[in-house]
């Protein structure tokens, strides 16, 4: 088992339902400890850069409008195979295919307004990590 820093962002379906604390509590709950944590209103440019990787998606206008909808927190997350565990505990990218317990089952509104995201791969979340804090920003 390695230990790993992940990135993960509480959505603003979820900030603007109040549920920040309990989307927190569930990856707590699984194992990952928040290392740095801050809420902030994403800027257009932030946002499309942000999810650049997307560009060509039918959903990527939406999916930018949405990120910038409200605030999110950015938060850096680590434990055990962070990475895979974050993942594990949010659910799958649809809440209709997410497993119980979940946090987008039990918490997202639908495919676009899942109410968390988390990298998937050690090199997103390194570039993730990097495009939102500072080294000083994080503490163990
Ligand atoms: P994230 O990257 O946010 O952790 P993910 O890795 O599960 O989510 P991706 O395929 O990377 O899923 O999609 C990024 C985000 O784009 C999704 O979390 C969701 O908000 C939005 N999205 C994905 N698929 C769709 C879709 N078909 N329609 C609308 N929005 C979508
Ligand atoms: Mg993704």
């Amino acid at each position: 088992m390695a230990l790993e820093r992940t990135f993960s962002i509480v959505k603003p379906d979820a900030t603007r339902r109040n549920l920040t604390g309990a989307v927190v509590a569930k990856l707590e709950e699984g194992g990952l400890r928040v290392f740095a944590s801050k809420r902030i209103q994403m800027t257009k440019d932030q946002a499309e850069g942000f999810y650049a990787v997307h560009k060509e998606r039918p959903f990527y206008g939406e999916l930018v409008a949405f990120m910038t909808s409200g605030p999110v927190v950015v938060q850096v997350l680590e434990g055990e195979n962070a990475i895979a565990r974050n993942r594990e505990i949010m659910g799958a990218t649809n809440p209709e295919e997410a497993a119980e317990g979940t946090i987008r089952k039990l918490y997202a509104e639908n495919i676009e307004a899942n109410s968390v995201h988390g990298s998937d791969a050690p090199e997103t979340a390194a570039e993730e990590i990097k495009y939102f804090f500072s080294d000083d920003e994080i503490v163990g």
